[in-house]
């Protein structure tokens, strides 16, 4: 696995190899302790980390701190964009000296998807309304759109000095330059906190799925040749897994809708989606009772992983599947009550935090648009 492309729909196989091969630290006892309460981190749903203590010791002695991560807005939040905006609130809501950074990458929607800026700003509201309604704290939070950031493709403009396409292709392989291109304006995007008008030089940390790790190798080797003019730390990150399809084989993802969840989804489209997903389970009842079923391929299973608050409830769903004491067609029925009730919820929620949602844009753009480097 020399080069990875993080704008493909990848399907991660063998995590540890992922480890091994690009450098990432695995989250040792001390930090699956400190943060227990994240339900992500005590399922083994986060991967790994790079320099996540560095950004903890200064978030627990109170210093200032950043949370970043965006979204291409080409589509309604799915379980994948869901999971980096929790991780990105969890951390917000436990540190109180922690400011959030949102970048809405309209210019990379443009640039990979032929998306004009309107659409993707119609798009944006519906995605921070969503961040909203899982509990972002608009009162730190700066959220805005890349075509509105100057200040960030300006940074871009300056990191471009620091790299040769050789380099880019070594991280990214060959892809189109505007990939390239999107790639240093999230370079930029990632230290914007640290530049002046935003405090200064700070750890930040970019809470995203593993196969973003090449945009946070880039930044990091940014921030190291621009340690001396800027100050800048190298961004910490943690890593979650990617989240399945419920065909089973790839992950979650925009460019294949019929087989990812997403939080817009109606009852009616819950079920059909559910009902139809690949499962662990066998071929027939008979073996499903003798042999079990097999959990940690079963993309029902990963719905119980992600929705359900109750770790007692995942561990008996996984033993009774495992003992054949549970079929697949009831169990998928309970994820699908489980899924539906937490959506409606959600669902609720959102739908009173739109004007919220276009204002906080709004807010962002117009401080990202009066800022300079
Ligand atoms: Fe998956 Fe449930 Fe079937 Fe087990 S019983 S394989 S967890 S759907």
């Amino acid at each position: 696995m020399k080069e990875f492309n993080p704008w493909a729909a990848t399907d991660i196989k063998d995590y540890d190899k992922l480890i091994d091969e690009f450098g990432i630290s695995k989250l040792n006892s001390d930090l699956v302790k400190k943060l227990n309460d994240n339900k992500y981190v005590r399922r083994g749903l986060i991967i790994g980390h790079r320099d996540l203590e560095l950004f903890l010791n200064y978030a627990e002695s109170g210093k200032k701190i950043s949370v970043i991560s965006g979204i291409k807005p080409t589509g309604i939040f799915h379980l994948g964009s869901r999971t980096t905006a929790e991780q990105m609130i969890y951390f917000q809501k436990k540190f109180s000296n922690s400011e959030l950074y949102y970048s809405i990458a309209d210019l990379e929607a443009y640039m990979d998807n032929g998306q004009d800026l309107i659409t993707s700003k119609k798009l944006a509201i519906e995605n921070v309304a969503d961040m909203l309604a899982l509990g972002m704290d608009p009162s730190r939070s700066v959220v805005y759109m890349q075509s509105s950031a100057l200040l960030v493709s300006d940074l871009a403009f300056i990191f471009s000095d620091d790299v040769t396409v050789n380099m880019l292709q070594d991280i990214y392989g060959e892809r189109r330059f505007s990939l390239y291109l999107s790639a240093l304006v999230q370079s930029g995007d990632i230290l914007l906190p640290q530049t002046k008008n935003f405090g200064g030089p700070k750890p930040v940390l970019v809470p995203v799925g593993a196969d973003q790790d090449p945009h946070i190798r880039l930044s990091r080797d940014l921030a190291f040749k621009h340690r001396n003019d800027f100050g800048f730390f190298p961004p910490s990150s943690v890593y979650h897994k990617l989240i399945r399809s419920l065909s089973g084989d790839e992950k979650m993802s925009k460019r294949n809708p019929d087989s990812m969840i997403t939080l817009s989804d109606s009852k009616a489209d819950l079920k059909r989606k559910i009902m139809a997903a690949f499962t662990g389970g066998r071929t027939t009842i008979e073996e499903q009772r003798k042999l079990g079923g097999e959990p940690d391929k079963c993309p029902v299973f990963d719905l119980y992983l992600y929705f359900e608050d109750n770790d007692k409830e995942i561990g008996e769903v996984r033993a009774e599947c495992l003992a054949g004491k549970r079929l697949c067609g009831e169990c998928k029925q309970q994820a699908l009550k489980m899924v539906g009730s937490n959506l409606e919820e959600h669902q609720l929620k959102r739908t009173k935090m739109k004007d919220l949602a276009g204002d906080i844009i709004q807010k962002g753009n117009e401080l990202v648009k009066n800022m300079s480097l």
